[in-house]
């Protein structure tokens, strides 16, 4: 199946307070004077969603939250729903990122109430998934992504619009990536995980790959078989690195 439209995506995390608008106002003025083919979305801290969609309005760049609670309102202090992304101009959500699962304590069960709640509230999940360093050493790497798919993506994602980002809990933030032949291997049994558990629907969904992409890695990381995309942290604070893995694509 032709794949042919990656998704560049780029999670700021807890990061943009400064010059985030700056860096995103640059980002958007050198896609609409450059266009690119692939999709480009920006996860920046809730608190900036409807100014960076304000911005964006009009551009190629979508605009995504970083997580959500599943419940669509209700006193829970602190937290954000998919309708309240939505509202203020989201498109997409990344969930079940590591951090989360890792600082949070989210379970798969969690994640998949959470895809859920995105998919009830119109935005598209990208469902992060990825073995520690531990479980890759020991041979587990396959095992924990079938387990996470198995567990974090509720049947109802079938027909609709999701992705997939195999993020190596290693990788993150550390300038370690895996190789060529590893990212391969995942993403194939992802593919398959993904064919087993929603029929021909898991042909569909782009399966991301992240941690430590940067501009002098991204062009292989993307030219890998069934890498539909990037998820980027760290390089996507910085306009001219994000844009140079955008053109990478
Ligand atoms: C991430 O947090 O999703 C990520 C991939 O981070 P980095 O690119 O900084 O490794």
């Amino acid at each position: 199946m032709k794949r042919s439209v990656k998704l560049i995506a780029g999670n700021w995390k807890m990061n943009g307070q400064a010059d985030g608008l700056a860096q995103a106002r640059r980002l958007i003025e050198a896609l609409v004077s450059e266009p690119t083919s692939s999709r480009v979305a920006v996860m920046p801290p809730a608190t900036l969603v409807s100014r960076l969609a304000e911005l964006a309005s009009g551009s190629v760049v979508e605009v995504g939250g970083q997580d959500c609670r599943a419940e669509a309102a209700g006193a829970f202090t602190g937290d954000i729903s998919a309708e309240l992304l939505a509202e203020a101009g989201a498109a997409l959500v990344i969930l079940g990122h590591s951090e989360r699962r890792q600082g949070h304590g989210e379970t798969d069960a969690d994640v998949s109430a959470k895809v859920e709640a995105a998919l009830r509230a119109g935005l598209e999940p990208v469902i992060c998934i990825g073995e520690t360093l531990q479980e890759r050493e020991a041979g587990r790497a396959i095992e924990v992504v079938r387990s996470q798919i198995s567990g974090s993506l509720p049947m109802s994602l079938n027909g609709r619009a999701f992705a997939v980002a195999y993020e190596p809990v290693w990788a993150i933030g550390t300038g370690l990536t895996p190789t060529l032949e590893q990212i391969a291997e995942v993403h194939a049994a992802v593919r398959a995980a993904l064919v087993e558990q929603l029929g021909e629907g898991g042909q569909a969904p782009l399966i991301l790959y992240g941690g430590s992409v940067k501009p002098s890695n991204a062009a292989e990381i993307l030219a890998v078989e069934e890498v539909g995309g990037a998820l980027v942290g760290g390089a996507s604070l910085k306009a001219d690195d994000f844009l140079a893995i955008i053109r990478a694509a």
